[in-house]
Formats: C-alpha cells, sequence, structure tokens
C-alpha cells in the first residue's frame, strides 16, 4: 500500500445504529427537572457511553450546561477531556502511580478507590506541585471498591497531613438502588452517613456528596443538594424492578434483509441444524451475526421486526449472519429495513426483552453492540457517522 491513496468508505453496511441524540438531551432534560434545588446531574458516560458514544453524548450534556460527567477509565475521561475540554470529568479509577500522574496533568477528577490509591495521589501531587481535585470513595456495603469503615483512621491520617489535598467529595455506590424493596439499600445509607460523620469529626467534610446511581435517582433516594450519577436512565432503559421507570429510548438497532429463500418442509437451517421447517417455509437471512454483539443466545429464541411485525430468529445465531423465518409475513422483501433493537411500527423489541432472553441486563445489551456497528447520531437536521472503518466525518442531509 505504500504511495497509494487510503480508499476512503463512502458507503455504509446495511446494519446500524441509530443514536437520536435529542431524545438523549430532553431525557437528561427531564432527569434533572425532577431534581430539587441544589442537585445537580452527574451523566456517566463509561464505556462509551453504554455504546451510545461518549463523545457525543458529553457534547450534548455540555450544551444542556452539564459541568461534570463521570467515566471509567483514563482513556475514556481523556478521550472526552480533549473533545470537550470545557467539561468536568471524573474517572471513578482506580488508576496506578503513571495514570494518576497523567489524569492530574490533565486536570481530571480522581475518583479514590482506596487508601493505597490516597497515597499515589498524594505522592503524584507532590512531584507534579500540583493540587488535584479528589472525590473519595467509600464502601458502604458493596464490598468492592472504595475505603472501608476500618481504613478510615488511615484515610483520615493521610487527608490531614497533606492540606495542600483537594478532597473535594464523597461518594458511595449502591448494589441494590434497583430493588425497592431489598433492605441491603437502607443498610449501605445509613453506613454511608456513618462514614462521613467519622470524617466530619476528624474536620473532613468536602462540598460534594453523591450516592445515586440510575434507579436511586429515579426513586429520589439521595439527600437534597448531592449529586446524582445517572446512565442508563438517560439512554431510556428500565432503571428499576418496577416496570414503567424509563424515559424515552435513544438508541435504534437496524439491519436489513440480505438474502431470501423459501425451503421444502423437512429441511434445516444453520450449524448444528438446530431448527427444522414443519412447513415450507421463508427464511431471511440478515447481516448481523454475534461478532456485532446480536447474542447467540438469541439462537431459536430471539424475535426481529420486519414492517412493524415479528419474525422469529430460527436456527443458530452465526458470527456474522441471522436467519429468521418470515412465512407469516409474505410481503417481506430483499433490502426491507428490519429492526433488532428498537421500534418500528406499533411494535417494540426493547434491552429488556433482549436482556430477558439471554439472561442478562440491559447494559450488557447495549455494551455488546460491538465497534463493527457504524453508530449515526442525529441531531436536530444534523446527522453524524461515526465507524471504525470510514474514520469520522460529519455530514448534513436532509434526512
Ligand atoms: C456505572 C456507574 C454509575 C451509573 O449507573 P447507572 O445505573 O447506569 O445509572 C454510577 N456510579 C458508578 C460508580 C458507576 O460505576
Amino acid at each position: 500500500m505504500s504511495g497509494a491513496d487510503p480508499i476512503i468508505l463512502e458507503r455504509m453496511r446495511p446494519t446500524w445504529v441509530d443514536i437520536d441524540v435529542d431524545v438523549w438531551r430532553s431525557n437528561l432534560r427531564a432527569t434533572r427537572d425532577r431534581l430539587p434545588a441544589g442537585t445537580d446531574l452527574v451523566p456517566v458516560l463509561k464505556a462509551d457511553g453504554y455504546g451510545h458514544g461518549a463523545v457525543e453524548l458529553a457534547r450534548a450534556a455540555h450544551a444542556e450546561g452539564v459541568r461534570l460527567i463521570a467515566v471509567a477509565l483514563l482513556e475514556e475521561a481523556l478521550e472526552i477531556r480533549f473533545a470537550v475540554p470545557a467539561l468536568d470529568v471524573l474517572v471513578f479509577g482506580p488508576l496506578d502511580s503513571q495514570d494518576t500522574a497523567l489524569a492530574i496533568e490533565a486536570n481530571l477528577v480522581l475518583g479514590i478507590t482506596g487508601p493505597e490509591r490516597l497515597a499515589i495521589a498524594i505522592e503524584s501531587m507532590r512531584r507534579s506541585g500540583k493540587s488535584p481535585r479528589i472525590h473519595l470513595k467509600l464502601d458502604s456495603g458493596m464490598n468492592r471498591m472504595g475505603v472501608t469503615p476500618d481504613e478510615l483512621p488511615q484515610v483520615i491520617e493521610l487527608l490531614k497531613s497533606n492540606d495542600r489535598l483537594s478532597l473535594v467529595g464523597l461518594y458511595t455506590h449502591y448494589a441494590t438502588a434497583d430493588d425497592p424493596e431489598h433492605p441491603a439499600f437502607e443498610m449501605q445509607r445509613q453506613r454511608f452517613a456513618q462514614m462521613r460523620s467519622v470524617l466530619a469529626d476528624a474536620g473532613i467534610t468536602p462540598p460534594v456528596v453523591h450516592s445515586a446511581n440510575s434507579a436511586a435517582t429515579w426513586r429520589g433516594a439521595f439527600e437534597p443538594g448531592d449529586l446524582v450519577r445517572a446512565g442508563l436512565l438517560l439512554l431510556g432503559a428500565e432503571v428499576t424492578v418496577t416496570p414503567g421507570s424509563r424515559l424515552q429510548p435513544v438508541l435504534r438497532w437496524r439491519t436489513a434483509i440480505a438474502r431470501l429463500k423459501t425451503i421444502a418442509a423437512g429441511e434445516s437451517v444453520g450449524y448444528d441444524h438446530t431448527w427444522r421447517a414443519e412447513r415450507e417455509s421463508r427464511i431471511a437471512t440478515l447481516p448481523v451475526g454475534y461478532a456485532d454483539g446480536f447474542s447467540r443466545q438469541l439462537s431459536n429464541r430471539g424475535a426481529v421486526l420486519i414492517g412493524g411485525r415479528r419474525a422469529p430468529v430460527v436456527g443458530r445465531v452465526s458470527m456474522d449472519l441471522v436467519t429468521v423465518d418470515v412465512t407469516d409475513l409474505p410481503s417481506a422483501a430483499l433490502g426491507d429495513e428490519v429492526v433488532l433493537l428498537g421500534r418500528q411500527g406499533d411494535d417494540e423489541i426493547s434491552a429488556e426483552e433482549i436482556a430477558r432472553l439471554t439472561g442478562t441486563i440491559p447494559y450488557e445489551v447495549f455494551c455488546a453492540i460491538s465497534s463493527r456497528v457504524p453508530r449515526i447520531w442525529r441531531e436536530g437536521n444534523q446527522r453524524r457517522l461515526g465507524s471504525r472503518f470510514s474514520g469520522y466525518f460529519t455530514t448534513d442531509t436532509s434526512d
């Protein structure tokens, strides 16, 4: 290829995800409108905004007046830092000492997940001469990340002996916020309050406190004046075990019929011949597979929408292809739009439905949609395409 011009792909595969940025923005506004005065929303955009495009959503958040967003990894934080410099970014971490130095250099807000990370931050601060903004995570009972009650004396000592350290926030994370009946939620609230009062007795009272995720935010389970952190809620998926706890879905995943054939009764379809036609059947083949995030668990279980009606998945989901039975949809034709996730006509395949069928949660359904699937972000009359094959460019189109 040396010396040759690169080939710019002006086409896109017929399998893509549409992300309605206007809907995300309206979910964000609806969420903020429900919050009491003094409480603000921190959109959580880790894992590329749960597959919805972190940079695009960060830009939209900034346009809505959001000041702080949160991600998990240093690279996620840096991506947003450089794309939307005016937005503050909290990185949950944990970060090692090299990453901590980079995070301080980039003026990120550091999530500190334990005493050893606090010691690293202090060391980095000494070396760089800078005072990073720090949010300290307290473990109120999830027993995963965060400072435990036993570690508080050690943390207090570290904080007291480093007065240039800028501890601006305390936070915790709930294990059971999506289940209003679960007793662990109240237990965690109490432990968080106890740990904060131990810190307060030592004179440590940072101005910012946050604990609520999407489910707790939806239920109003936070103190006025706290920040709330929400990811899934803004995407329009169910956030509690109670049906009806969702805003407008943001994402729609579609493909198109790539092959149509009629097979005789008794013929079988796909790897391992797991589905056999009881009658003469019309089979549509779709150019999407488990490599795109269409779970193999949907083999002989899932359904797709064609012309607003359901067509069942028949046979095994392959890496690049899925077969569906369209015998009862006689008008289905080559090239017809097929919806894998989202609304078409009067029906909808929700992330919850796919999650139920595949034994997981909507979070994983979204995160599974792989980078092989192009994203189109729609905002006003703008359409922006993101594809790992064609780079990233902006087009104005009427559609
Ligand atoms: C992912 C995450 C969130 C957001 O959770 P949602 O249920 O999507 O709102 C909040 N806080 C922390 C620490 C997280 O890791």
